[in-house]
């Protein structure tokens, strides 16, 4: 190292070999690494200073023949002083340019030059972030912004930059770019013309991305055009007044409402609105105090009707405008409420009047109520679907039910007995519409499931005001005392007509059976006076005839009193012992067979059969039932007369082998003036009284008489009596 070199390394001798070259070169670091550099086969070119002045080195690596690397050997030069300001300059000139290029691209938008054919010379960085196009591409294509503007606006952008080209002052507008990605920017230029001399040689401009700030006013815009046509298209009239009493805003309905002029509205000052408004108002002076009092700044909400002289009504609301937290004015709004009115009044009306009627209903329903419920009869008012829908106590209690319990059921669910009676004829009534009037019924109801009742039933078709059948009324007439009291009227009648009949029969008969012995023995009678008068001698049968028809006459005659003693309850009887063989020996001696075509048979028990009586009449049945076995039996036969004991009782028979009688003729056998159907008339005739007075004599011993017979087979009467112990 020579000398210079190592004194401008700051060693003061010079004094460095056999040193290390980091070591020596410590103070010029910038040569250290320019010997690096050339050491390993770079540059090894490196400025810097030196202890006192400014130095150069130029370093290259010293190889030997072998081309192997042997070191390095620098070259030093001492710059001069203007070589120096020139380095600086240069250094001070690119750093300023880099801050104004800084300095252009952080201007939000693109700032840019072009040519007087409109090429763009120069475009800020800010060109690629706004349109997505790279700034080499502005640059490169002559046509960039043509091509770039939308259609409509390249007109309005050309002449504009041209204006601002000719006149040299700067201008502003608005268009459309279409960026890389095809969306639409709102661009707004500013546009001036670069003058040299003069003249102008460039345009310059700055392009300012609005796009936002667009899309924002076209909402707004839109926003206050909603506004205004809903402000507009309300059926309030609203106006607003500002704090400086001048109309801000208005609506058409407004200006009607109040019949304000145009010229009115136009001047703005509310106060001129208000006094062309007041002489509408019934009391124009009150109006005009009410909405001076809303009007100093206050918070009040306030609500007024306001009555007009042409008679309609308006409700003005009126409550503070403001921004933010300030008043800034008052809006008044009014709604016609007329009709509003004018059907509140009509609905209270009717209302009051609905309640009336509503009353009144309820007052007739309630009248309605207490009479259906405590009618006589049974009422209801039955449905399509056959139910009830209200039913009195008098109809529930034929079902056995209470009123309440029968509502919504069916006619079947409450009568299931009789439902297929009714339910064919409320059918036919609800089908045809015709009423069903006082219709027979009968039959068993729940209430009363044994008995056989009566009524009188009326079904009447329920129409609706429109004339279509929604049910039926039944009114239900119990007639069963009625029913009964004619049944029995009806029995009575025949009875009388029967008893008549068997009067007139009885009279017939007894005219006849008291007739018949009355002319064998007058002509008896008249025999004996021939011959008494003829003084022949009397011929005793004659008597004897005679004697027989008056038996027979009184006999007859008996009857007839102890018939008429049974019913007057006076036949008496003398009780005593009587011994019925010996009763029966007694009877049979008298009783003598009609013909000689009977056989009379007779039996007892030798044991006596003793019981308490009356000895004539006991007789008196024998007799009868043994003349009625002769008499019954015309063609002769066996007449049997049996005594037995029966355990504590004696049981006499008369069995025959006669005509018999019929079945239903038995149980009249033993009735007054009863005479079976195969009676014969003449011959042996009776008057159906011997039957009749033997039962009666029986029962008050105590005893039975009853018969066991077949037509055409015999009889057999018997007679129970209580033996006396
Ligand atoms: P009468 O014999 O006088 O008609 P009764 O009272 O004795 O009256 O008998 C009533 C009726 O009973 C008779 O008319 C007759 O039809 C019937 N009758 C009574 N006894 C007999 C009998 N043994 N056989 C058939 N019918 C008899």
């Amino acid at each position: 190292m020579d000398t210079v070199l190592a004194l401008s390394a700051g060693w003061k001798h010079g004094d460095v070999g056999g040193r290390a070259a980091d070591e020596v070169l410590a103070r010029m670091p910038w040569l250290a690494r320019a010997l690096e550099a050339a050491l390993s086969g770079g540059q090894g070119l490196g400025e810097g200073s030196g202890e006192s002045q400014r130095l150069r080195a130029l370093v290259l690596a010293v190889h030997g023949d072998d081309d192997q690397l042997l070191g390095a050997c620098a070259r030093l030069q001492t710059l001069g002083l203007e070589e120096v300001a020139r380095d600086a300059l240069s250094a001070e000139l690119s750093r300023v340019r880099k801050r104004y290029e800084d300095f252009i691209d952080s201007i939000d938008g693109i700032v840019w030059e072009a040519d007087a054919e409109f090429r763009f010379t120069f475009v800020s960085k800010q060109a690629e972030r706004l349109l997505g196009i790279p700034a080499e591409q502005w640059l490169r294509q002559p046509d960039f912004w043509a091509r770039h503007v939308h259609p409509d606006d390249w007109p309005g952008v050309l002449s504009s930059c041209l204006s601002a080209w000719r006149q040299g002052r700067p201008h502003e507008f608005e268009y459309r770019m279409l960026a890389a990605d095809g969306h639409i920017a709102w661009m707004r230029a500013h546009v001036t013309a670069v003058m040299e001399d003069g003249r102008p040689m460039r345009l310059r401009g700055l392009m300012v991305d609005v796009t936002e700030q667009r899309q924002a006013r076209e909402r707004l815009e839109h926003a206050h055009s909603v506004l205004r046509a809903t402000f507009d298209s309300i059926g309030d009239g609203v106006v607003l007044v500002g704090l400086d009493q001048r109309i801000i805003a208005f609506n058409k309905r407004f200006q009607l409402m109040w019949g304000l002029s145009d010229e009115v509205m136009e001047s703005r000052v509310a106060q001129r609105a208000l006094e062309s408004a007041a002489p509408l108002t019934r009391d124009p002076a009150r109006f005009v105090r009410r909405i001076q009092d809303q009007y100093f700044p206050s918070e009040e909400i306030t609500v007024d009707s306001i009555e007009l002289r042409d008679g309609r009504v308006l409700e003005g609301t009126s409550l503070p405008q403001r921004v933010g937290d300030a008043v800034i004015g008052r809006v008044w709004s009014y709604r016609d409420v007329t009709e509003e009115r004018r059907a509140k009044v009509e609905r209270e009306r009717l209302l009051v009047a609905e309640q009336n009627a509503r009353e009144r209903a309820e007052e007739s329903f309630a009248l309605l109520d207490t009479f259906l419920n405590h009618a006589p009869v049974g009422l209801a008012f039955i449905n399509r679907e056959l139910r009830y829908l209200r039913i009195n106590d008098a109809l529930a209690s034929l079902h056995g039910r209470k009123r309440d319990e029968e509502l919504g059921r069916t006619v079947r669910e409450m009568n299931p007995n009789m439902a297929s009676i009714f339910e064919p004829l409320m059918l036919q009534v609800m089908e045809t519409g015709i009423p069903l009037s006082d219709m027979e019924m009968s039959g068993h109801v729940p209430a009363t499931p044994d008995e056989l009742r009566h009524w009188r039933v009326s079904y009447y078709p329920v129409r609706t005001p429109s004339g279509g059948v929604v049910g039926l009324g039944a009114v239900v007439v119990e007639v069963t005392a009625e029913h009964r009291a004619r049944q029995e009227r009806e029995r009575l009648l025949k009875e009388a007509q029967e008893a008549i009949s068997v009067r007139d029969d009885f009279l017939s008969i007894a005219a006849h059976e008291l007739k018949t012995p009355l002319t064998p023995l007058k002509l008896h009678l008249q025999m004996m006076k021939q011959q008494s008068t003829a003084g022949h001698a009397r011929q005793p049968h004659h008597v004897d005839k005679a004697l027989a028809q008056v038996t027979r006459l009184s006999v007859l005659i008996h009857d007839l009193l102890d018939a008429t003693r049974i019913e007057a309850g006076r036949l008496e009887l003398r009780r005593e012992p009587v011994e019925l063989q010996a009763l029966a020996n007694e009877v049979l001696a008298e009783t003598r067979p009609l013909g000689h075509q009977h056989t009379l048979e007779y039996e007892a028990p030798p044991e006596p059969l003793v019981v308490k009586g009356d000895r004539g009449r006991l007789a008196q049945v024998l007799t009868n039932l043994l003349e009625n076995a002769f008499k019954y039996s015309p063609s002769g036969g066996v007449v049997r007369l049996t005594l037995e004991r029966d355990g504590a009782q004696a049981l006499i028979s008369v069995k025959d082998t006669g005509i018999g009688i019929p079945e239903d003729q038995r149980e009249h056998l033993f009735q007054r003036f009863f005479r079976a159907r195969n009676a014969p008339i003449s011959g042996f005739g009776g008057l159906g009284l011997g039957l009749y007075i033997c039962r009666d004599i029986i029962e008050r011993h105590g005893g039975h008489i009853w018969v066991d017979t077949e037509v055409g087979q015999g009889s057999t009467f018997r007679v129970t009596l209580p033996l006396e112990t």
